[in-house]
């Protein structure tokens, strides 16, 4: 790696990364590449191919995933998700900082493939308040919900593995904690 950056963000679903991450981007749109990863799950009303996710069929992921095309991916409650590498190879060149917003399996390659990518870990103030977060959220399925608060607690019990960890309990103190964590 050049002199770019790479960051990862990590956390259960429901935690409220892309809140967090949305924020951070109307704060700084210059500064920070937000990857677009590809996903075999159906978008959710108001998600658009090319802006939240690319929404790949599962042969089309499947065959940029065995052409080598993915810098990480994992199999997540029934799907498929990865980071596309081409993107991610020319910003880093190019000394930007690229944040990856990815679940545990994914940032666990990553810590093997780019041991100085900076993993940040986005936990939940109790699983309580997670799982009303998901259900207030109003956009899974009650299988969904539940795959995920599954993945919830693998997700927690890892948080030790990154190298910080911000509890998204007040929203504007969390987003504060993910600047300093990200441009310092
Ligand atoms: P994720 O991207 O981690 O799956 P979301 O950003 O979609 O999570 O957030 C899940 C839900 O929790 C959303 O309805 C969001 O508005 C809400 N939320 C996010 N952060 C907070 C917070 N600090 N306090 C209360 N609700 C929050
Ligand atoms: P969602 O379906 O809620 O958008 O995402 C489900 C999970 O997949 C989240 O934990 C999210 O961080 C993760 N995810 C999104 N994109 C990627 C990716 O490219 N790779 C990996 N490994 N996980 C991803």
């Amino acid at each position: 790696m050049s002199e770019g950056k790479l960051i990862v963000v990590t956390g259960p679903s429901g935690v409220g990364k892309g809140t967090l991450l949305q924020k951070l981007l109307e704060r700084h749109p210059d500064r920070i590449l937000f990857s677009i990863s590809a996903t075999t799950r159906s978008p959710r009303s108001g998600e658009e191919h090319g802006r939240e996710y690319l929404f790949w069929s599962r042969e089309e992921f499947e065959g940029k995933r065995d052409a080598g095309e993915f810098l990480e991916w994992a199999e997540y409650a029934g799907n498929f998700y990865g980071t596309p590498k081409p993107p991610i190879d020319q910003a880093i060149a190019l000394g930007q900082i690229v944040l990856l917003e990815i679940e545990l399996a994914g940032a666990r390659q990553v810590a093997q493939t780019f041991p100085s990518a900076k993993r940040i870990f986005i936990a939940p103030p109790s699983m309580e308040v997670l799982e009303n977060r998901l259900r207030q959220r109003s956009t899974d399925s009650e299988e969904q919900i539940v795959k995920r608060l599954h993945h919830a607690e693998l997700e927690v019990a890892a948080a030790n593995e990154f190298n910080i960890t911000i509890v998204n309990d007040n929203l504007e103190i969390a987003l504060q904690q993910l600047e300093k964590a990200m441009f310092e």
